[in-house]
């Protein structure tokens, strides 16, 4: 029997050397994320690199999403925007920081968000609202955000998304069109944005 737990909380304590955070490294330590990835690649999901999730897409690497959930800085009850839900592993992670209720997800192939959805149920996640679409959209009926990221590369941050996230909000993405940057803006007052780099990333673009 593969002791996945301890698989578990070992990369969360090896992440600790990236990441401040406890919440997320707590968040990262309760995540089952070999249950989201393909079972011929399950003996690698404590591994900390990405892994192919089928539609030629891929799950981030766990410091990755841990980056990620930190620089977001999300708290209990915060409402998030996820574009790109993938297998649903970093829904599940920013779900146990705001709660699941709180998190929707956009996925552009129908397939995967059929996957993620059963998955994200069978794992206790299923308050995680899904939807097929293009994320460029972000999802209006819910709005505004506190939260909102990409899991894929944009050009830059999508209007509708700008929209979406409320004034004093951050958007967090991986950003251009060949060299991509992670890039964090907060929504100001005056609907602009004051944006910080986090250093080059590479993600898949944005369909
Ligand atoms: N967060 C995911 C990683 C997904 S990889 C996980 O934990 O597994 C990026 C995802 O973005 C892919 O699933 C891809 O299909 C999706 N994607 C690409 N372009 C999109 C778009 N325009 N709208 C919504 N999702 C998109």
């Amino acid at each position: 029997m593969v002791d996945w737990d301890r698989q578990r909380s070992r990369l969360s304590d090896r992440l600790r050397e990236r990441v401040a955070n406890e919440d997320v490294l707590a968040a990262i330590a309760s995540v089952p994320r070999h249950q989201f990835v393909p079972e011929d690649k399950r003996h690698d999901a404590y591994a900390d690199r990405p892994l192919p999730i089928g539609s030629g897409q891929t799950i981030s690497a766990p410091h990755m999403v841990a980056i990620m959930a930190e620089a977001l800085d999300l708290s209990p009850g915060d409402r998030v925007l996820e574009v790109g839900t993938g297998c649903g592993y970093h829904a599940a992670v920013t779900a146990e920081l705001v709660g699941p209720g709180n998190v929707y997800s956009v996925e552009y192939h129908a397939s995967l968000a059929d996957d993620a959805r059963e998955t994200l149920e069978a794992t206790g996640y299923g308050d995680i609202s899904v939807r097929v679409g293009d994320g460029k959209e972000g999802w209006p009926e819910h709005a505004p955000y506190d939260r909102t990221y990409l899991t894929c590369a944009a050009p830059e941050f999508p209007a509708p998304l700008v929209e979406q996230t409320c004034d004093g909000g951050v958007l967090l993405a991986p950003i251009g069109d060949g060299q991509q940057r992670l890039i964090r803006a907060e929504k100001q007052a005056d609907g602009t944005l004051d944006s910080e780099d986090y250093g080059g990333v590479r993600f898949v673009p944005l369909q």
